[in-house]
């Protein structure tokens, strides 16, 4: 089957269950969306994109853009961020306060949260400007210099951030935020704002297929981080239903509650799927079934 094929018939196959699940609505900038989008592009390892849907139109990648802030810091030090971030799947839900005091300041893994929230930390540091960082970086690998942050979710994120500065204000408690709280939350607020299409998200996470390799050749990871960091998409990248996900997908993947989805093929490809339905973990409704549906059709996952 070929790439086209394949994006078409996942589409086909998922088609009944578009506009299932809940928008994210504690984000009034997000409660609006349309839920019966739904978006897939599927990008090889070379660069070419294939798409279905709604695969070119931008959309707000929340958590998403969490693997590239880690990608960035890893890129600089690939030890440092994991004397301040832990390592293993929450059990909890993505902004849980309890398990954060529970755990003394350290948060649970880089994907909750409390964990970003110090990636974040240590790429301010790092470059003095993460979202920055994270847009360079995305334009570069998707080759679109037009991706940018949606102003009007990165105010109304702000305007309602109060959960994320409490977990902020708790990691400080511990001594593990270095910058400023309100600094961090600023950088953090515009990067989950960042909107792209499914297209230019598949194309950018490239470098995660390719074993830690840019889109021109260079090396941008080692390949034992981009392993690790795939690993960790795996254990801890879908919410509270990272379990689930790995046992009806089987691949690396990170969702957000805007409903994007991207997933890993090591060596073959990346896929990006976007459809604002959540389940109650948080995760694209739609994303998933097409996502298990991929894996289901073709035989590619990591397992
Ligand atoms: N900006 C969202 C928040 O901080 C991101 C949540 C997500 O996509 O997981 O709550």
């Amino acid at each position: 089957m070929q790439s086209q094929q394949i994006v078409d018939a996942v589409h086909a196959k998922v088609a009944p269950l578009i506009g299932c699940g809940r928008v994210a609505d504690y984000i009034p900038g997000l409660a609006g969306v349309d839920p019966r989008h739904f978006g897939l592009a599927l990008a090889t390892k070379d660069g070419a994109v294939y798409g279905a849907g709604d695969w070119q139109t931008p959309f707000s990648i929340q958590s998403v853009s969490k693997v590239f802030a880690l990608a960035l810091v890893l890129s600089h030090d690939s030890d440092a961020i994991w004397r301040r971030v832990g390592r293993e799947p929450s059990g909890s839900p993505f902004n849980s306060l309890h398990q954060l005091e529970h755990d003394l300041g350290i948060p649970r893994n880089p994907f909750v949260n409390a964990g970003a929230l110090v990636v974040v930390d240590q790429l301010l540091t790092l470059t003095g400007d993460p979202c920055l960082a994270v847009l360079d970086l995305l334009r570069a690998e998707a080759g679109n210099p037009a991706i940018g942050v949606d102003e009007q979710v990165a105010k109304s994120e702000a305007e309602h951030r109060h959960r994320n500065a409490a977990l902020a204000h708790l990691v400080a408690s511990y001594s593990n935020l270095t910058n400023p709280v309100d600094a961090v939350l600023d950088q953090y607020t515009a990067q989950c704002a960042i909107a792209m299409s499914c297209g230019d998200l598949a194309r950018a996470a490239g470098l995660l297929a390719r074993h830690g390799l840019r889109s021109n050749g260079s090396r941008f990871l080692s390949r034992s981080d981009a392993k690790r960091l795939n690993a960790t998409m795996l254990t801890c990248g879908t919410y509270d239903g990272s379990g689930e996900f790995a046992y009806r997908v089987g691949l690396p993947a990170k969702s957000g509650v805007g409903g994007g989805i991207l997933a890993v093929v090591p060596n073959r490809c990346t896929l990006a799927v976007w459809s604002p339905g959540l389940d109650e973990c948080g995760n694209s409704y739609a994303g998933q079934a097409a996502l298990d549906t991929f894996t289901t059709l073709t035989g590619w996952s990591v397992f």
